[in-house]
């Protein structure tokens, strides 16, 4: 309990009038009684004292009782008689809070001008007295003091109640958002966890599955009374749970609701509480005859709470909750700081990505497409590398998805086309003496939509002396399977120009060979998964037959459509033997070379053949 003190005010107040109590309480907060008209006549002043309705005792230097009133002893309960002598400090509990006490003992040394606090004191009947004390100097009595208490349980109740009302949901019953944040507060100040306890906190984090539908489909009232019995099903779980003490159950609005344990014994303890949450949310509920089967997911986070802060703890917990929710709902996922390193690292390469473009951090690695029959280089994929100046160098599969997202792959993209038709054209000069190769260059379904491809490739062979023939452009099949319109009519001028278009990664969408033949694209790129299932090289075993056929069946009918194939991932000679049988045209993979920098591509191109491995850095 905190007591206030607060500073100087006027001398003494027995000298004045004496006022009502209510008066005293409306003026209870900062300033001193509110002084009304003079008495008609000098009174005995003992005599007002005595009859005064305000609880007054006289106190000495020494911090006893002089001479208490009539409305004091009623007040405390006491017997008036015993009231003199006693230790006023114990009567109305000066003693307990340091402030307080100290504060007081200044004002008994006159070195302190008022001392005014409130109390909650134990009535001798039992039941809680809240009171508010002031400490006033009394000159006229050699250093004493005159204490005044005024009952104010009324206010504090009424204050109460409104503190709960604002603190509560209406619908659930539960400690709201405000209660749970003042909470969470609190546990997180250094003095609550290091006095005592574990040190630690812990939070589990829970949202409902599809509450949304509920309260669509059967309307609001349902809803409140699905939140209502979830509600009670938590704060049975916790009271069941509890080992330190029963965590506080709140919600936090909508359908989402926070168990904080404050000193948490560990992860486990944590990871027990949530899954008996889910245990108990599983079972149905009856709603006024319905029966309701729903799940929830929770964010699970505990930690030591040194270091933390609620909005760390929260941002952990939310983060949490959303990876329950992507992993596939009905669960509970733990906290961990590597997902979340790269969550931030991904948000960290995110608000980089375009000034990366302009500060030349990009570069292009170029891995070989090798004829299977000839093991001759016919040409290069290129393969865009991040230098990132903090994280290192980065693979596309880091930083593609994030540049289509914010749209930056449009300038991205167009950069390495320019830079791969450029090397091409290079390469082309360079090596008069053969036939040049082709570049590849992967395109995001996004360039397709929002930038003129067209434009830009035309722009790009023109400018760089590149002939449209060395130009491939790599799109994923999702990219043009099922769409219409812009896709399309871009693939067609492309091709018109003379640029190959290549399906890379078939095989993983919708694998549709008839669709794709009627579309104007040139090569198909195998998907590394397939040749992977070469990978038992005994073919008698059980292992990897029917992939072959299936592979097999592809190139065929590929051939048919007049495509030419291209195997990914080639990296064993093994698996290149039987891609040469089944009839593929080219491979690509560690087998023949890693993706290299350009210089080991002119080199590789002054070797006549590449030899498996030869690429190899
Ligand atoms: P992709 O187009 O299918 O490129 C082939 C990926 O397989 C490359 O990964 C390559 O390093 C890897 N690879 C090559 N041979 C082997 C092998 O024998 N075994 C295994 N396990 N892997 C092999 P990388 O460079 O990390 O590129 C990943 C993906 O990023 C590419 O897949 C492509 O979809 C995308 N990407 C790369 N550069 C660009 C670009 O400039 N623009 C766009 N839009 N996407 C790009
Ligand atoms: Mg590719
Ligand atoms: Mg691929």
């Amino acid at each position: 309990m905190s007591g206030t003190s607060e500073g100087p005010a006027p001398a003494t107040e027995l000298d004045r009038p004496v006022v009502t109590e209510s008066e005293i309480i409306t003026s209870a907060g900062t300033d001193p009684p509110v002084v009304r008209a003079p008495a008609p006549s000098p009174p005995s002043y003992r005599s007002v004292f005595t009859a005064a309705p305000l609880a007054m005792a006289v106190v000495d230097r020494e911090g006893l009782v002089t001479g208490a009133n009539a409305a004091l002893a009623g007040l405390l309960g006491r017997d008036q008689d015993t009231l003199t002598g006693a230790v006023a400090a114990d009567l109305v509990d000066l003693t307990s809070d340091a402030r307080t006490w100290h504060a007081y003992r200044e004002m008994l040394r006159g070195r302190r001008a008022r001392l005014r606090c409130s109390r909650r004191l134990k009535h001798p009947e039992g039941h809680a007295l809240w009171v508010r004390v002031t400490v006033a100097p009394l000159p006229a009595v050699d250093g004493g003091v005159l204490l005044s208490v005024a009952d104010i349980s009324d206010h504090r109740e009424l204050q109460e109640r409104l503190r709960h009302v604002r603190m509560h949901d209406p619908v659930t019953r539960l400690p709201n958002r405000t209660l749970f944040f003042e909470r969470l507060a609190k546990a997180l100040e250094a003095e609550s966890y290091e006095e005592s306890g574990t040190g630690r906190i812990g939070l589990c984090y829970l949202d409902l599955d599809g509450f949304k539908a509920v309260n669509d489909t059967l309307g609001h009232r349902v809803g409140d009374q699905l939140l209502t019995a979830v509600a009670e099903r938590l704060t049975r779980c916790a009271k069941e749970a509890a080992r330190t003490g029963t965590p506080l159950v709140a919600r936090l609005g909508g359908d989402e609701f926070a168990l904080l344990v404050e000193d948490s014994t560990g992860t486990e303890q944590l990871a027990d509480l949530a899954e008996s949450l889910l245990d108990a949310i599983q079972a149905p509920f009856d709603l006024s005859g319905r029966r309701l089967s729903v799940s929830a997911s929770i964010g699970v986070v505990e930690r030591h709470a040194a270091g933390t802060t609620p909005t760390a703890l929260m941002q952990a917990a939310d983060t949490t909750l959303y990876w329950a929710k992507a992993d596939g709902k009905a669960r509970w996922t733990l906290f961990d700081p590597e997902r979340n390193a790269h969550r931030v690292t991904r948000q960290a390469l995110a608000s980089t990505l375009r000034p990366a473009i302009d500060r030349g951090e990009f570069a292009l690695e170029y891995q070989p497409l090798v004829g299977m029959e000839d093991d001759r280089v016919h040409g290069v994929e290129a393969l865009v590398r991040w230098h990132h100046p903090r994280f290192g160098t980065l693979t596309p599969n880091r930083f593609i998805s994030l540049a289509e997202e914010d749209g930056s792959i449009v300038p991205l993209g167009r950069w390495v086309l320019r830079t791969a038709c450029r090397q091409a054209r290079a390469w082309q000069l360079e090596h008069p003496q053969g036939p040049p190769i082709f570049v590849s260059v992967n395109v995001a379904v996004r360039q397709v939509w929002d930038s003129d491809l067209v434009a830009d490739v035309a722009d790009i062979l023109q400018e760089t002396g590149l002939a449209p023939e060395l130009l491939q452009l790599e799109l994923t099949e999702s990219a043009v399977m099922g769409s219409s319109g812009r896709p399309i009519q871009t693939l067609k001028a492309l091709s018109d120009m003379g640029v190959r278009i290549a399906i890379d990664d078939f095989g993983t969408g919708y694998s549709n060979l008839a669709y794709l033949s009627r579309l104007p694209v040139s090569v198909l790129k195998l998907d590394g998964s397939f040749v992977r299932g070469f990978q038992i090289e005994d073919r008698t075993a059980k292992a990897s037959p029917a992939d072959e056929v299936i592979v097999e069946a592809m190139v065929q009918l590929a051939h048919r459509l007049g495509l030419t194939v291209t195997a990914e991932c080639v990296e064993t000679s093994a698996q290149a033997t039987r891609l040469r049988r089944i009839g593929c045209d080219t491979g690509q993979g560690w087998l023949y070379s890693r993706p290299v920098s350009p210089d080991r591509i002119s080199e590789l191109l002054d070797t006549p053949g590449v030899q498996a491995g030869v690429g190899n850095p």
